[in-house]
């Protein structure tokens, strides 16, 4: 591993699913998170007590200063920026296109995909040997969401594109940038939806008749990032089980 590990929403979910894997696999893991210092600092524990090295820091990936602070003090911990994961996201209640407002649909584009520009912007800033970024989208953004995040889905869209843009652009200086569309996932981002219950209950639509674990996502980010897929830039993987 050369450098750290940044992940963002490394709190819960599926970024914390990355800063497990990525400590055991060698990677000092640095994990942003918006609120939720409990979480962040018992899962910094863990990592630590089972050998790794690990640290967490408080910002939004919205605001710039915030997402300069935390690859500051990334770079401060454990030197130069290896890895990002771009994964900080939400998720606002289900409700149709027309009934949303400008507010729901500025905060989600600015969380899930200006969030991914800025910490993507000051990875590559600082990946001056090179690097591995990979950015976390959705099938969403494949299937539209209609009734739903119709919102969600076109940030998700955004990712794709910036996703395959970024990995033309950086190719050449030794930096990849792929990305995961998970599917159903199990984890409280359906909570804060509204729908505590969503996962499960779409389950049975799914062709494997299952939701996913963070884990099944987390090892195909690590798998990205690692010199196994030293040939792949600007591509796609849908963790979806078929959806
Ligand atoms: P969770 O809701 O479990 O975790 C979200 C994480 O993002 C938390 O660590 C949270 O921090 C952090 N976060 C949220 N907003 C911000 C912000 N503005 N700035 C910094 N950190 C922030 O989500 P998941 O693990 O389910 O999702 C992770 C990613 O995977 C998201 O991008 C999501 O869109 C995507 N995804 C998830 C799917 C699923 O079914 N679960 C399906 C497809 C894609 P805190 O806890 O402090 O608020």
């Amino acid at each position: 591993m050369n450098g750290a590990l940044v992940i963002t929403g490394g709190s819960r979910g599926i970024g914390a699913a990355c800063a497990r894997l990525g400590a055991q696999a060698g990677w000092p893991v640095c994990l942003g998170y918006r609120a939720d210092r409990q979480s962040a600092d018992a899962l910094v524990r863990d990592i630590e007590q089972a050998g790794g090295q690990a640290l967490a820091v408080m910002g939004d990936v919205a605001h710039e200063d915030d997402v300069t602070q935390l690859f500051d003090r990334a770079a401060q911990a454990f030197g130069a920026i290896g890895g990002l994961v771009n994964n900080a996201g939400i998720l606002a209640p289900a409700a149709r296109l027309v009934d949303m407002d400008l507010a729901r649909w500025n905060a989600t584009i600015a969380t899930n995909l200006t969030g991914a520009f800025l910490c993507a912007r000051e990875a590559v800033r600082r990946m001056t040997a090179g690097g591995a970024i990979v950015n976390v989208s959705s099938m969403a953004a494949v299937l539209g969401a209609p009734d739903e995040f119709i919102d969600y889905a076109a940030s998700k869209g955004g990712i794709d594109a910036l996703t395959v843009g970024l990995a033309k652009e950086v190719a050449a200086q030794g930096i990849r940038v792929n990305g995961v569309r998970p599917g159903l996932i199990d984890t409280a981002i359906h909570a804060s939806s509204g729908d505590p219950q969503r996962a499960s209950r779409l389950a049975p639509n799914i062709p494997m008749r299952r939701t996913g674990t963070p884990e099944e996502v987390a090892r195909t980010i690590l798998w990205l990032l690692s010199d196994a897929a030293s040939y792949c830039t600007g591509i796609m993987v849908n963790v979806s089980g078929g959806r």
